[in-house]
């Protein structure tokens, strides 16, 4: 048996992220591992145990491995602690923040459908619209069904039973959102999935059935401990894991009882749904005929409901006011989940106005899912290509299936993040190649690694930075790691000709960077005896824009990132919910800064694309094109109402509305501006 001690130097302690890596890592060892910290003894294969550790920076803990691998075991986790299990300094602001990858953050916001007639102030319930759309009905409050446990159904299961078919569910739930095209709610189901296999929670069950307890109640007491256990960490991240727990654990209950779905009061009629909170599982058992909209108290634009809610295709409004839950069984609202608000007894009128953009909304959708392979070409005859951000193969068949017009941002850190050692240059090449084989001809802009700031790796060690956003991130972390740098440069280079594919350079704020990134390609270019490859950078620096008429003659092609050009600009966190509604990128500081990029561009015959979020906003995308922009790289459902919207604009007529829109004063301002000008 091999021991260490060390000392947990992640600011944050070990939470759901450096946990996650431990686990993994402890999961490759034949060895059995396990951690003490103070009284508590956690498995450290078992992400519920590591959870429940309650490690906090400073902690002393013990490692300890048994077993044939025990000595490489053990080397591997300290290296693994020491550099701090992918964690840095902003592992809690990331964490915390409404998002990070596709489909999370602000990045996936809903679009904003020029057709919605916002509806009044009066009885009007304030949340957050999480997914876009209309819904008018009665309301239907969701109850959660309180499970007696000494009373069973006539369908009654065994616990073991009852864990084998709980996983089928699982498996199939799996498979139908994965056939169907919704890999990140898949994920919801499989790390469910993954939790009934955890050995932990198998050893408190057995426990409480060794002190005497029937198996169902080992099971209910084992998932309430370990989940309040999790929960009472008080991080939100770490809530959602204890939410997932005993949604898995309801799940199993059910089965025990021999009570379905139907066991849960589920309505028979077209409803709005109301709850303080909805489980994945409660969201996946809704008839969708019946499902008009969902107004949830708890969770945020990025959690699971909300997700969920996107991917159907249903209305969503989360972190409701309580005061919703308070209405009355079948009150008649307006659900808008553009804006957030429910409006209680709307007037007659206000009634129809919702009705009639509902029906619009529906049709617009349709239409323009309709029309999505057609081109993007304005009213006044100017082509925009819309172009999807990716994050994976499957993404990419999927931009093709949505329409896009090539893929306007590969973020290739899905390749990186979530592991314990790089991808090699192999691995990456069949990858880019892969993507660059599904787009064929159309263009494919890879953008080279940009972890570090939100994004950190277990695998590359740097020292805790007290500002990570401001710190070695993107470009700057490549540059000084070359041999990383080198790897992923020329794995691109070697897939470029089977597509068409393009380089691109993140978070340059320096000439010096892009003229290094530059000298590199060429390097290897010449090493590879590969083609020349277009290369440009990413725009969301303030530096990068102010200096765009130097940056211009260097580089093929700007695309203007502008999550984090408004982050850096109005000096607000992308992540912190409390400056949400403020993070806007149609501040008129932000628009200058883009307005100036786009003109230096031009200037030197250079095109100018967008790929953050702004670009799927439609009161933004009037004032893009009226500015200029080339390209508008968005999420991937919000490829074809972009596309229709740019079909619906005349681009000439918005070059004024744009160059007003840079001397308003404030962000709602220039909104207002829109509405009023578009409607
Ligand atoms: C951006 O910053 O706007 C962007 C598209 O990059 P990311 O969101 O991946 O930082
Ligand atoms: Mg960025």
């Amino acid at each position: 048996m091999k021991q260490i001690e060390i000392v947990i130097q992640n600011r944050t302690g070990l939470h759901a992220r450096p946990a996650k890596v431990l686990v993994n890592l402890a999961k490759q060892f034949k060895s059995d591992i396990k951690l003490f910290h103070g009284e508590k003894r956690a498995n450290a294969k078992s992400m519920v145990s590591v959870l429940t550790l309650g490690a906090v920076n400073g902690s002393e803990i013990s490692v300890q491995a048994d077993g044939v691998d025990e000595e490489k075991a053990i080397a591997e986790l300290e290296s693994a602690i020491r550099s701090g299990l992918g964690d840095n300094d902003s592992v809690v602001e990331a964490e915390s923040a409404p998002v990070t990858h596709r489909g999370l953050r602000q990045k996936d916001a809903p679009v904003k459908n020029p057709l919605i007639v916002e509806a009044t102030d009066q009885g009007v319930i304030k949340g957050v619209g999480a997914a876009p759309g209309i819904a008018v009905g009665p309301i239907f409050h969701f109850q959660q069904v309180e499970f007696d446990l000494d009373k069973a159904g006539s369908g009654q299961i065994d616990l073991a039973e009852a864990l084998t078919y709980a996983k089928t569910q699982l498996t199939e739930l799996h498979q139908q959102m994965t056939e169907n095209k919704l890999g990140v709610e898949a994920a919801i189901f499989e790390a469910h999935r993954e939790l009934l296999d955890d050995p932990e929670l198998a050893d408190a069950v057995q426990a409480h059935v060794n002190k005497g307890q029937s198996p169902i109640k080992a099971w209910k007491a084992a998932i309430d401990e370990q989940a309040a256990a999790i929960a009472a960490i008080n991080d939100p991240l770490l809530a959602a894991r204890a939410d997932d727990l005993r949604d898995v654990g309801k799940r199993v209950l059910r089965l025990m009882l021999g009570i379905g779905d139907d066991g849960a009061s589920m309505p028979t009629t077209p409803v709005v749904i109301v709850a303080r909170e909805l489980s994945p599982s409660d969201t996946a058992s809704f008839d969708p005929q019946r499902v008009l909209g969902f107004g949830i108290v708890e969770g945020g634009p990025t959690s699971h409901i909300a997700i969920l809610a996107r991917a159907l295709g249903i209305p969503a409004i989360v972190g409701v006011d309580e005061s919703m839950l308070a209405l009355e069984e079948n009150t008649p609202v307006i659900l808008n989940g553009n804006d957030g608000t429910l409006t209680v007894n709307p007037a007659s009128d206000v009634l129809e106005r919702a009705q009639q953009s509902q029906k619009r909304w529906l049709e617009y959708r349709r239409f323009a899912q309709e029309q999505a392979s057609l081109p993007a070409i304005s009213q006044d005859g100017k082509r925009v290509d819309v172009t999807a951000n990716a994050g994976s193969i499957a993404d990419a068949a999927e931009a093709l299936r949505m329409g896009a017009d090539g893929i306007g941002l590969l973020r290739t850190e899905f390749l990186f993040l979530e592991r314990t050692t790089a991808p090699t240059e192999d691995e990456q090449f069949s990858v880019y190649n892969a993507i660059a084989e599904t787009m064929k001809s159309l263009p494919v802009i890879v953008r080279t690694l940009d972890i570090g700031g939100d994004k950190p790796v277990a695998y590359i060690q740097m020292k805790p930075e007290l500002n990570p956003f401001l710190g070695e991130r993107g470009i700057r972390l490549c540059l000084n790691r070359p041999e990383l740098f080198r790897e992923q440069l020329r794995a691109i280079l070697r897939a470029a000709p089977s597509g068409n594919l393009r380089i691109m350079f993140p978070m340059i704020s320096d000439i010096s960077e892009i003229r290094q990134a530059r000298a590199l390609i060429e390097e290897l270019s010449r090493e590879l005896n590969a083609p020349p490859v277009p290369f440009g950078i990413m725009v969301e620096v303030p530096s990068a824009a102010l200096m765009a008429d130097v940056l211009a003659p260097e580089i093929d092609f700007f695309s203007i990132g502008t999550n984090d050009l408004t982050q850096y600009t109005l000096a607000m966190d992308r992540g912190n919910s409390a400056l949400a509604s403020k993070h806007d990128g149609l501040h008129p500081a932000v628009l200058r800064l883009i307005a100036q990029t786009i003109d230096a561009a031009h200037k030197y015959g250079k095109r100018a694309d967008i790929c953050g979020e702004l670009g799927s906003d439609s009161a933004a995308v009037p004032i893009l094109l009226g500015l200029g922009m080339d390209e508008l790289s968005v999420s991937i459902p919000s490829v074809p109402t972009v596309k229709a919207q740019v079909r619906s604009l005349n681009i000439s007529d918005l070059q004024p509305l744009a160059r007003e829109a840079l001397n308003c004063s404030t962000a709602q301002e220039v909104r207002e501006l829109v509405k009023k000008q578009l409607g």
